[in-house]
């Protein structure tokens, strides 16, 4: 790809020169700078100042070995990283991820979309990412404690509440931050609301569970509303069976959508009468089951091997929230040709560029991760804001204020996208505006 914006063209050549073995990070840097290219002609001091070639390149890349010892008493090795990609706008702040296809790239790439998501919630955050290529699946409780605590011996040095604030990812939820926060609170002698995503008991928020869930419908329905559409009579598809597939069929249920179908990384299961949630928690979050247990429990259902089957299922609205592009070209295709009439991004970058090219020029709706998905980091913010208070606000009240904030991104979007000339393009509004909040935070604060 080449843009019309030469110093662009500069820019994504040095990276693609530098960093040529990081597919994914190339990815989304190649997919953030598309639509800038009026903005860049339209202030010379960003050239000037290298404020995209800055702004590409993390601040910070920690990379670390971490050692545990597994039940049969056997030392294993595996690679931690944190990469604190820019404060311009607050302490970095992201998630961690445990899976095995974590790497240098995976991670640059995540750390930076972070940065123009945690953007777009309004609320002072700059973005980073972190995790490990090790697995929780299969893995004792033991196991997986001493790995967080291994893992959180490097990484204190690096985090706390006005430094750098992780959260859960793919591989990592309220069992793995527990015990990170457990190691965290004891190496630093200090309770501090360095870690989000916690348990309600030790200083959690409400609603941080549904968040990403939740906030994927409000957006969604905001941006139906706005072509005269619902969620009310639709059929839907999603993706994974974790965190954020789990509420999304949740809120899109309650919204009056039929959820037809979800899937793991082995398989899928297809129901017209409904996927119901509420199993779905109880197979994947209580008995850490696979979703081909799923008919065990609900005997309409019916389970297919390989999880790129879901997107032939016939839908109205797919929703991916499993992981990174996990929709090729002929995926978006058969979604297209099945009659599907939106697709509204979960997980972070799970159309490859041909894909969103080919939903785009059908004529769905498309919305970007980091616009849509970004009700999880915003109510992380506002878990920091309750740790500061040192209060606790109720779940319609966390709630309500998810629904403005994912209500507000999606206008900040529209309008954007409609300000530089590209109306109802929701990634080139969501990418120009964080690029301009980023920019102009850089710009003010000097080459630092
Ligand atoms: P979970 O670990 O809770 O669930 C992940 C789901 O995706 C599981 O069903 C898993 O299946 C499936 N999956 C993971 N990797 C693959 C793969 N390579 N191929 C197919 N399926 C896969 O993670 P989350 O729900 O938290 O995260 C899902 C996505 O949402 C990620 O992209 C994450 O970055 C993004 N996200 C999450 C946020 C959050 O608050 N949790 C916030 C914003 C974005 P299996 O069990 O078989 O591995």
């Amino acid at each position: 790809m080449s843009f019309q914006n030469a110093y662009l063209n500069s820019v994504m050549d040095d990276l693609r020169a530098r960093y040529a073995h990081e597919p994914e990070y190339l990815q989304a840097v190649e997919e953030f700078l598309e639509p800038l290219s009026p903005v860049i002609d339209s202030d010379p001091r960003y050239e000037q100042q290298n404020i995209v070639g800055r702004m590409a390149e993390p601040e910070r890349l920690i990379c670390f070995p971490v050692s545990w010892v597994d039940d049969q008493g056997k030392t294993r090795l595996n690679h931690g990283f944190r990469v604190q990609h820019s404060s311009a706008l607050g302490p970095y702040k992201g998630g961690l991820r445990f899976h095995p296809s974590v790497n240098q790239s995976v991670m640059k790439f995540l750390a930076f979309e972070q940065t123009f998501k945690d953007c777009l919630t309004t609320l002072p955050m700059g973005g980073g990412k972190g995790g490990s290529d090790f697995d929780p699946k299969g893995k004792s409780d033991g196991e997986v404690m001493r790995f967080c605590q291994a893992f959180m011996n490097e990484l204190y040095r690096h985090i706390g509440e006005n430094t750098d604030v992780p959260a859960g990812d793919i591989g990592v939820g309220c069992r793995e931050i527990g015990y990170l926060f457990g190691r965290y609170k004891k190496l630093k002698n200090q309770w501090t609301g360095a870690i989000t995503g916690k348990s309600l008991a030790s200083g959690g928020s409400l609603t941080r569970t549904e968040a990403t869930g939740f906030g994927l419908c409000y957006f969604g329905a905001a941006y139906l509303a706005d072509h005269g559409q619902s969620f009310q009579g639709k059929k839907v598809i999603i993706s994974g069976s974790g965190n954020v597939a789990t509420y999304a069929n949740q809120k899109c249920t309650e919204m009056g959508a039929t959820v037809v179908a979800m899937s793991d990384s082995n398989g899928y299961v297809v129901d017209e009468n409904g996927i119901d949630f509420r199993i779905i928690q109880q197979i994947k979050e209580q008995k850490r089951e696979r979703i081909s247990t799923y008919p065990n429990y609900v005997p309409t259902a019916k389970y297919v091997e390989g999880c790129a089957g879901i997107w032939s299922v016939p839908c109205d609205i797919a929703m991916p929230c499993a992981t990174q592009n996990e929709i090729d070209t002929d995926s978006a295709k058969l979604l297209v040709s099945n009659g599907c009439k939106a697709v509204f991004e979960g997980s972070n970058m799970p159309c490859t560029p041909e894909a969103i090219q080919a939903i785009k020029a059908s004529g769905l709706l498309y919305s970007p991760s980091k616009a849509s998905n970004a009700g999880g980091v915003a109510v992380s913010g506002l878990e920091m804001s309750q740790n500061s208070e040192r209060l606790y606000w109720t779940f319609e009240a966390v709630d309500a204020k998810l629904k403005e904030i994912m209500e507000n991104i999606y206008r900040q979007c529209a309008d954007t996208a409609a300000k530089y000339g590209q109306e109802g393009d929701i990634q080139a509004g969501a990418n120009i505006v964080s690029f301009l909040k980023v920019a102009d935070a850089m710009l003010w604060q000097g080459v630092y």
